[in-house]
């Protein structure tokens, strides 16, 4: 006997035959006598009307009150798997994140999980119950309700699997697994069987919303072991692992494209200590992410050098704004946004000790006339910035020449 905690995506209880569905999924996990957690997403398209309402009200909603509504998808989805499963003859209750004791620090949209304080569900579980809890939201010390980012459900359920110590954690969504690269754009993708939580936390950062990137995080820091499958076949999901044996032979294991960042370049800044850290400082401050960062000092004479970077599209106007503060404080020659941008990524743990991925990637571009305006790189990923109309057949023609079609495990 396992204590297992599962979580269904927004399509998995997209209608009420689906959430009967997973109701029937839960129901012969725990008849094998397992103790079973269940974390569910809102109702697919439930979050985009709730988002769309708010903008009918304000251009830029209040985002306390933005998250006190948009958290309610969850609530529903959490009530009317409940009511399925006592329908179905077995015991089950729904919590909401206060109920469950899901804390987290205060940024609404997208906050983080600090603590959970899982006694409740443990409680609850004891009893014999199918504890189900709502995905994406949290509470903050002062009680009030916060989200995690959207796709943030992954993330209740490996955090919640990380406090009760599961077994395992299964992430139930609309693909069967993994993939090279997303399967609904690159039609020859191929489905992983392993992949490390390294990779598939530099996947889900730069794009793969197959997982939210936090939810790996979590997972890795806490050992938690986790698949992905679909919650409308039997097939075999893919294991994200901390290690496999062979996996240094993948050199290249998947390939995604981040279409939600903008860019801006800050010409002519100073070139003396202390310039970044107050560039970076304000988007802090801002509570803005910045994705991709470049710098470069034109030459020692001139005296200034050049900041790029990277942030989320959705704070657009917020970034603007900053930037004319740091434009005030330091009279740069030249400030170009550009929000028409793609992260195009490849990614793989093999890059560490195979070379040639960053000359073929660079090649495969060039040949095709693509432009790149950034270039960002770790050990295992190699990023760059390119025009968003080209992302697509970036990623199919680099699927192509990494031969991710023919991958094998
Ligand atoms: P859920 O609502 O179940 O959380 P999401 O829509 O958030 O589902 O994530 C599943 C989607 O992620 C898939 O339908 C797929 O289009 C997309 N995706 C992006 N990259 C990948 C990848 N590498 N492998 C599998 N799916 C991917
Ligand atoms: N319902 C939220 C969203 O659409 C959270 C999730 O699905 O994980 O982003
Ligand atoms: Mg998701």
């Amino acid at each position: 006997m396992s204590i297992i905690v599962q979580k269904y995506g927004g399509t998995s209880v997209g209608s009420p035959d689906r959430i009967k569905n997973v109701a029937k999924r839960v129901i012969a996990y725990k008849e094998k006598g397992h103790e079973m957690v269940v974390t569910v997403s809102a109702m697919s398209g439930e979050t985009d009307r709730l988002l769309g309402l708010a903008k009918q009200m304000s251009d830029e909603p209040d985002e306390r009150e933005l998250d006190m509504m948009v958290s309610t998808g969850e609530q529903v989805s959490i009530a009317l798997l409940a009511m399925a499963l006592k329908s179905m003859g077995h015991e089950a209750i729904s919590m909401n994140s206060s109920q469950a004791g899901i804390y987290t620090d205060s940024s609404h949209t997208k906050a983080k999980i600090e603590k959970i304080h899982s006694e409740k569900i443990e409680k609850e579980l004891k009893k014999g119950k199918i504890v189900i809890v709502a995905g994406f939201q949290g509470i903050d010390e002062n009680g009030n309700i916060t989200t995690l980012g959207r796709g943030g459900s992954d993330t209740t359920a490996v955090a919640v699997a990380a406090a009760i110590k599961a077994d395992k954690c299964e992430i139930y969504t609309d693909v069967d697994g993994i993939y090279t690269a997303d399967p609904r754009f690159v039609k020859n993708a191929q489905k992983l069987k392993y992949i490390t939580y390294d990779e598939m936390l530099e996947l889900a950062a730069l794009g793969a919303k197959v997982m939210h990137s936090r939810s790996i995080e979590f997972a890795k820091k806490y050992n938690v072991a986790l698949e992905v499958r679909s919650s409308f076949s039997d097939a075999e999901g893919t294991i994200i692992l901390k290690e496999y044996e062979g996996m240094e032979k993948v050199v290249v294991a998947g390939i995604t494209c981040k279409k939600d960042e903008a860019k801006v370049s800050i010409v002519g800044l100073p070139d003396k200590p202390g310039i970044a850290a107050l560039v970076f400082g304000k988007m802090a401050e801002a509570n803005i992410n910045v994705n991709m960062i470049t710098q470069s000092s034109l030459s020692q004479k001139s005296g200034t050098n050049n900041i790029s970077f990277t942030f989320p599209l959705g704070d657009f106007k917020k970034a603007q704004s900053v930037i004319e503060t740091i434009k005030k404080e330091l009279s740069p020659e030249e400030i170009v946004f550009d929000d028409h941008i793609a992260i195009v990524s490849v990614v793989g743990v093999g890059m560490k000790t195979n070379v040639g991925v960053a000359s073929g990637l660079f090649a495969v571009l060039g040949k095709n006339a693509i432009n790149i305006q950034m270039i960002g790189t770790s050990e295992i990923k190699i990023s760059v910035v390119i025009d968003k109309n080209r992302a697509d057949d970036s990623v199919a023609l680099l699927h192509e020449h990494f031969k991710l079609d023919k991958l094998s495990q």
